[in-house]
């Protein structure tokens, strides 16, 4: 019997998709520069049916990838262009199991959208802080999956610290019910960080328990001009100490990146009358008495005496909220806009060394890519920055692949160099894979595939991605 008539036995007719029009959604990523074939998409409605999806494939050894909202940047969720792999796909996973606002967690299903579910926290007067530009579209299994990372790390913390247990449906369909809610538990190997960051390489992840928060009373955003990325740095420190250690987000946005994005949107108004070299988004936050405001009016009063902030604007309402995020948030779009291939990068580094590696990396750019322009903006409070690159304006000919692999081996050269990683959170999956081989010691790759030999022996699980 052909596999998808046993799987369809499993889901339902309804929810095994074959036909090519329905399956397009799920075979090209959400940047449009990968396609692959589906031999069929298949989407479960619980745990147990994707325990009996995953025991019916390893059986059968078929190769199946687990997608959530598509919206990872790495490859990694479409099917290989072979059309030898079966697209399991979370979506219908989408329940609140529980949530309980005094002791500050949640236990959802893999499918919720990240929207929903900081949603919910909300209405419960509880703050679940992960945030990310495709909150609508990505779901809780695949920011578990990639470990998201987003705008608040440097106060919350990634999706690792996040998690307080984890509920996994293993290759050969064995459940493995991790989704305990203890905040401390040192028995044994903790096993749920084995799934997180994974990429879907090890288990199906299937529920999480999650971490919340008290939902803040008090928010201020502030979007600033400042002389230079030194300058962000020391703001930076001198924010963090001086705010109370309140600092939710801290966003760096050059000049370049700031004419793309208000360049491409006119919607997009700089909130400043002086135009600077780089500008911050800085964003505080408080869930009790304290009085927010004129401690970030003295902080940034001091600030601008002392020259690290030329020009600033606080936020007085929502809307004016809002608009200061859908300029840092736009970015992404606004490349695709202007150059729907480019070479986009997700490096980290020592904060303290990340402006060293911004000049060190636009002087390597002037030098050997002068048919190419940085666009550089990133979350600098966590050592991390999108050092993306576009073709010059005045380009005629369209930029080779060779050309952006060159500028990304020096790039990712660069980054050795300053001690730091070549993926600070989109992860590895299809794109990053041979950079990440090449330069990962040999002990670490041993022990990785160690892992995976033991969890997926068939190598069924999301093959060609990461190892
Ligand atoms: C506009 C935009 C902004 C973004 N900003 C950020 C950002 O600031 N920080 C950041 O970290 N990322 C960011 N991303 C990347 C992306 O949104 C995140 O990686 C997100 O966590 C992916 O979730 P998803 O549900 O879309 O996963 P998918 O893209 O569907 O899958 C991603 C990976 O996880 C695996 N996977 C998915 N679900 C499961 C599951 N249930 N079990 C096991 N494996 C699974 C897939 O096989 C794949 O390897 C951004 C993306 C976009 C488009």
């Amino acid at each position: 019997m052909p596999i998808q008539e046993e799987l369809a036995a499993i889901v339902g007719d309804a929810h095994v998709l074959t036909a090519a029009d329905s399956l397009s959604r799920y075979e090209t990523d959400w940047k449009g520069w990968w396609t692959g074939r589906a031999l069929a998409v298949v989407r479960p409605a619980d745990t147990a049916e994707v325990a009996a999806v995953m025991r019916l494939c390893h059986e059968r050894g078929q190769p199946v990838v687990p997608m959530g909202g598509n919206t990872g940047l790495v490859e990694a969720a479409p099917p290989s262009q072979a059309g030898d792999e079966i697209v399991l796909s979370l979506e219908r996973l989408n329940r609140i199991r529980s949530l309980d606002a005094v002791g500050f967690t949640m236990v959802v299903e893999a499918g919720c959208i990240l929207q929903s579910v900081s949603d919910a926290a909300l209405e419960a007067d509880c703050f679940f802080p992960l945030s990310l530009g495709a909150r609508g579209s990505c779901q809780i299994g695949g920011n578990v999956s990639t470990n998201a990372g987003g705008v608040n790390v440097l106060r919350w913390g990634m999706m690792r610290d996040l998690v307080l247990g984890l509920e996994v449906v293993l290759p050969d369909g064995r459940i493995w019910d991790g989704l305990g809610l203890l905040r401390k538990d040192n028995t044994g190997y903790d096993l749920k960080q084995l799934f997180i960051g994974a990429e879907g390489t090890l288990g199906i992840v299937t529920a999480a328990s999650l971490k919340l928060f008290p939902r803040p009373t008090q928010l201020e955003t502030a979007f600033l001009g400042l002389p230079s990325a030194e300058a962000a740095l020391t703001l930076f420190g001198r924010a963090r100490r001086d705010l109370c250690d309140l600092l939710g987000a801290y966003e760096l946005i050059t000049r370049g990146a700031m004419d793309l994005t208000i360049g491409t949107f006119p919607e997009n108004r700089d909130p400043l009358s002086t135009p600077a070299e780089c500008y911050v988004l800085l964003q505080t936050s408080v869930s009790g008495g304290l009085d927010l405001r004129p401690r970030l009016e003295s902080f940034l009063e001091r600030a601008m005496e002392d020259g690290l902030v030329l020009d600033g604007a606080l936020a007085e309402s929502e809307g004016q909220r809002a608009a200061f995020w859908r300029i840092r948030e736009d970015l992404v779009d606004a490349q695709y806009r202007v150059a729907p291939v480019h070479l986009r990068t997700d490096v980290s580094v020592p904060q303290v060394k990340l402006a060293d590696f911004i000049a060190a990396a636009d002087a390597e750019m002037a030098k050997h890519f002068p048919d190419l322009r940085p666009i550089t903006y990133g979350h600098v409070g966590d050592g991390n920055v999108h050092y993306n690159v576009l073709p010059q304006p005045h380009l005629t000919e369209p930029v080779t692949a060779h050309r952006y692999e060159e500028c990304e081996t020096m790039l990712f050269d660069l980054t050795a160099r300053f001690q730091g990683s070549i993926s600070a959170e989109h992860g590895i999956g299809r794109t990053k894979r041979h950079a990440f081989l090449d330069i990962t010691p040999e002990i670490e790759l041993s022990l990785m595939r160690g892992l995976k030999q033991l969890l997926d022996p068939k190598g069924l699980l999301s093959p060609g991605r990461v190892l």
